[in-house]
């Protein structure tokens, strides 16, 4: 990452293309470039222009995917290391200003941090760091270092995302860009009620992979950062984890699509009376048993490696009841074009949920797609409200945790919309 050549080269954009980006929006469509001037090399950011020769910005060029380039800046400076280090300082010191209780934080969201492309994650004395574009990946060891700098981690582990490798063609193979976690020995407090003697971090890499333990407010959990969904942990839930947790107390929780049991953990803590997670992934479904004998709340946990769909239809018929439900399912769809199926999806498993409720009971259900934001899923909710034929309560709406910042101008960063629904009948 050098001084930035004379003659960068140069996206011209057509007037659509300019519309967008001066409207605050950092993409560039294939489809909104006039041309290209100059060779493009995918570690060097080309300078995006206006169809007058306007300057627009800079970001990283890839002819692959559809969106072309992502500003990542809209002055005329360089790309270069100093650069990455102010944004990613502006990120880990806006991170101290959110004041969580834990160990655990996204210390950069991408677009959301004005870093499209990269996504870090921080597990205690460890960070995961995702690449999601062609340029970003060509200067990750180079962040990865920054990100040590920045956050004071001791090791940075690469994670891969199948679905950007694909869009973008990246080739970069999952391993650790600074230190190695399996050497390094665990610092980490444990957990207050942790069964004791057991390690957090298993020496044997290959055997065993790296588990980190994170803090999140009243409980701890291990993260498995090499193996397990996403960056390891769904960290953009904790704000809704504590908002589930202020209303769990002496309630039955039905926790579907569990992952590592993160919510039902955090109810039981709460004094909730009994948790039954539902999760399709075995591997998820045992770290979840592991979570709850980690914070002391096994005896009230159940765990139940099953297809969650199934289970919800099987208890509407059995009539088993609880008094609080978080539906917490996967994407129904990453596709604008898929959306009239994914309502479908949604609306169904939202009243299956709402039947499976006692009266004042409590539903949390989340959609994490951006394609069925706020007001979309307010609407299936409410669809499957009237079909339930119960008066239903709306004591909340709910989003993604603060260190998953949305921008304004870029309504794809905000994905994760949540309803506190109360059946009061
Ligand atoms: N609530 C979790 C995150 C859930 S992510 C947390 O706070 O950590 C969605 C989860 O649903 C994933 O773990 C995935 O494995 C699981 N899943 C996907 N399809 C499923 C199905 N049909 N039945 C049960 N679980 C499913």
């Amino acid at each position: 990452m050098g001084a930035m050549p004379r003659a960068s080269p140069r996206l011209v954009l057509t007037p659509r293309g300019e519309l967008r980006v001066r409207g605050g929006h950092p993409w560039v469509y294939r489809a909104d470039v006039s041309r290209l001037d100059g060779t493009w090399r995918a570690e060097e950011p080309v300078t995006v222009s206006d169809p007058a020769g306007r300057g627009l910005g800079r970001g990283f060029y890839n002819p692959r995917p559809q969106i072309v380039c992502r500003l990542l800046t809209r002055h005329d400076e360089p790309v270069d290391l100093a650069f990455f280090r102010r944004r990613i300082e502006a990120a880990w010191r806006f991170r101290q200003t959110l004041a969580y209780a834990g160990d655990a934080v996204r210390v950069v969201a991408s677009e959301g941090d004005g870093l499209p492309g990269l996504i870090v994650d921080r597990y205690a004395d460890r960070a995961v760091l995702q690449a999601q574009t062609l340029g970003i990946e060509h200067h990750a060891p180079s962040l990865a270092g920054l990100v040590a700098e920045v956050t004071g981690v001791r090791a940075v582990y690469r994670r891969t995302d199948p679905t950007a490798a694909a869009i973008e063609g990246l080739t970069s193979e999952a391993g650790w860009l600074i230190g190695d976690g399996a050497a390094i020995g665990s610092t980490l407090a444990a957990a207050p009620s942790g069964p004791a003697g057991e390690s957090a971090n298993p020496p044997a890499r290959a055997a065993t992979p790296v588990e980190v333990e994170i803090r999140e407010g009243a409980c701890g959990f291990r993260v498995a950062i090499e193996t397990g969904q996403k960056t390891g942990f769904y960290l953009d839930q904790r704000e809704n984890r504590e908002a589930v947790a202020r209303l769990a107390r002496g309630r039955t929780v039905l926790d579907a699509f569990a992952y590592t049991g993160a919510f039902g953990c955090h109810a039981l803590r709460a004094e909730a009376q009994h948790v039954l997670a539902l999760e399709a992934s075995a591997e998820a479904c045992a770290a979840a048993r592991a979570h709850a004998a980690l914070n002391g709340v096994a005896d009230r946990f159940e765990a139940l490696s099953a297809n969650a769909f199934d289970v919800l239809r099987d208890l509407e018929r059995t009539g088993r009841r609880f008094d609080l439900v978080v539906l917490d399912p996967p994407p129904f769809t990453r596709r604008r074009t898929a959306v009239e199926a994914a309502l479908r999806g949604y609306k169904e498993v939202n009243l299956r949920a709402l039947r499976c409720l006692r009266a004042g009971g409590i539903l949390a259900t989340f959609s994490c797609s951006h394609h069925v934001g706020p007001a979309l899923f307010e609407g299936v909710c409410r669809a499957a409200a009237q079909d339930v034929g119960r008066p239903v309560r709306l004591l909340g709406t709910l989003g993604q945790a603060r260190d998953h910042p949305v921008l304004l101008t870029v309504p794809e960063t905000r994905y994760l919309t949540g309803l506190l629904l109360e059946v009061l009948e």
